[in-house]
């Protein structure tokens, strides 16, 4: 018996489109989820991905309508360039100040942001609870303004934005200040990952940098001073443990990287697209076998490394 995600129809005349568009674009996994979803659901659909320059992106998204895509996924940095176009906004991608999917709604186009409740369905799913208790977030670009909207939503009682450059991070705190209700917002530098009084109160530090990955090291952090119950999330993913995550693992912290946020906000996306429920565990396997990992692996780490 072939497997729901090896089941393909025939493209035809009848075949409907969705896409990701992006520079570059060639390692994008939304595919291997959308497609995996389309043939678990049989829905005469395919999701493809288009290579397009950020000169040409206002060109591309006009032809969404045009071209009748059912919808289109945006990479960085599309998703805050589509802004200068699509001004049709939830409050969402307004308040990320950014849209990664973006539909034709009566021939305008809309504009939405999956990221922020892709990342908490993930923590939730992860079994984080944050209600009253400390997150200490680490960066200040769109992921970062991602995990402190999921924090927020989860009712953090206080978000410590740490970043390389003190003006971004004092930036996104302000962003969030008419919607951060009860959530103490405070931001630091660097430094305040090797102080055990910062990170002895976290209940959870989440990476939003590339650091480890595009440079050599992570910055400094006091792991021994986390609590055991402390959780670390890297919203970058990889196929091996990141470097941010590595520390955390060996001192028997739970730990899980971002393929459970990628997975989700394509959940949203693929709602968002289609009007039906998304098959979500279809989307996970497809993932995983794009990812080449175990269908344990979309977010545990720590699990990753024992496979
Ligand atoms: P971004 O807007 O470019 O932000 C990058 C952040 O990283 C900034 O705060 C920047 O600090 C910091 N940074 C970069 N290089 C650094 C270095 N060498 N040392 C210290 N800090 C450094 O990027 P983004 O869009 O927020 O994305 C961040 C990461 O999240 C990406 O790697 C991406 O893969 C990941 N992500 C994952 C998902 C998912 O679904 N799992 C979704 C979105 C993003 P400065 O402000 O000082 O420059």
């Amino acid at each position: 018996m072939p497997r729901a995600s090896n089941l393909r129809l025939p493209i035809g005349g009848r075949t409907m489109v969705a896409a990701v568009f992006g520079d570059p674009v060639e390692h994008s996994l939304s595919p291997a989820m959308h497609n995996a979803a389309y043939a678990a659901l049989a829905m005469n659909r395919v999701y493809l991905a288009f290579h397009v320059t950020i000169d040409k992106l206002p060109e591309a998204l006009r032809a969404i309508p045009a071209l009748n895509l059912l919808g289109v996924n945006l990479t960085v940095p599309h998703k805050q360039e589509a802004l200068h176009t699509v001004t049709n906004l939830s409050a969402e991608a307004r308040l990320l100040g950014a849209a990664n999917c973006i539909v034709a709604r009566e021939g305008a186009l809309f504009g939405d942001n999956t990221d922020a409740r892709g990342l908490e369905r993930d923590l939730r799913e992860l079994g984080v609870t944050l209600a009253g208790r400390t997150a200490i977030v680490i960066g200040a670009g769109g992921a970062a303004a991602a995990a402190v909207l999921a924090a927020i939503r989860m009712e953090a009682g206080h978000i410590i934005v740490v970043n390389r450059t003190a003006s971004r991070a004092k930036d996104l705190a302000k962003r969030f200040s008419a919607t951060r209700g009860s959530t103490k917002i405070d931001t630091a530098g660097l430094d305040a990952l090797k102080y055990p009084g910062v990170l002895g109160a976290a209940a959870i530090v989440l990476n939003a940098t590339p650091m480890g990955l595009k440079t050599a090291h992570f910055a400094p952090i006091e792991y021994a001073a986390t609590t055991p119950e402390c959780f670390f999330y890297d919203l970058v993913y990889a196929p091996q443990v990141t470097p941010f995550l590595k520390p955390a693992a060996d001192a028997g912290r739970r730990v899980a990287d971002g393929a459970g946020m990628l997975l989700h906000q394509g959940v949203l996306a693929f709602e968002l697209f289609n009007e039906v429920g998304a098959p979500v565990e279809a989307m996970r396997r497809g993932l995983m076998d794009a990812l080449g990992r175990g269908m344990r692996g979309v977010s545990r780490v720590a699990r990753i490394t024992q496979t």
